[in-house]
């Protein structure tokens, strides 16, 4: 009894520091939802721009992004997959960064509007089953070509099956796809929401 008692005042206590702070806060995504998988590409060279422009490899966003996250992860959880994240929020200044390196509206997002990256409401992601293997989703991150569209539909059926399902439960959860890209989601309303230039900081 006593421990039932110890686990639910935990989980109340839990509750009350997530209603305490405003839904536009921005908070730690590993502090709020378990069983993410982390693979911050910006944070290390392994990327369209082969350059590192994160210090660190945090995934903050707006505490509303992240509880609509926690709630996909979980139904992703009962089909036995988990959520594996390459980009989260994105300060202004590193979308400037960014900018300067690729000035291509193809490839980054001018800084002078900013992108939902900037605003905390947006995620790059993918699927990796029990053993932490990758989906098969036919175009792998950040490939700007015809295939990484969700329109796309010359793949054969298990990856059009993979994409399918990463769609169907986002948009279940309060976000919204963008077509040319399968690993891009927004929450919706985010656009709504400032650009930030808010920075994490790095140990
Ligand atoms: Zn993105």
């Amino acid at each position: 009894m006593k421990y039932y008692y110890l686990l639910s005042l935990l989980f109340c206590l839990e509750l009350v520091s997530a209603q305490e702070i405003s839904d536009t806060t921005f908070v730690n995504s590993k502090d709020y939802v378990s069983d993410l998988v982390f693979d911050m590409k910006y944070a290390t060279t392994d990327n369209f721009l082969k350059t590192k422009v994160y210090e660190c490899d945090e995934c903050f966003l707006r505490l509303k992004t992240v509880k609509a996250l926690a709630d996909a992860s979980k139904c992703f959880k009962r089909k036995g997959y988990r959520i594996k994240i390459f980009d989260c929020y994105r300060p202004l200044d590193v979308q400037k960064k960014m900018w300067s390196i690729v000035s291509d509206p193809d490839y980054v997002a001018n800084p002078a509007r900013g992108s939902i990256h900037n605003r905390g409401g947006a995620i790059d992601i993918t699927l990796v089953d029990e053993n932490g293997n990758e989906l098969d989703m036919g175009a792998g991150f950040d490939h700007f070509g015809p295939e990484s569209a969700h329109s796309y539909d010359q793949f054969e059926k298990v990856i059009l099956k993979n994409r399918k399902l990463l769609k169907r439960i986002m948009l279940r959860n309060g976000f919204e796809a963008l077509n040319s890209e399968w690993w891009h989601y927004n929450l919706k309303g985010s656009k709504k929401d400032k650009v930030s230039n808010f920075t994490w900081n790095c140990p």
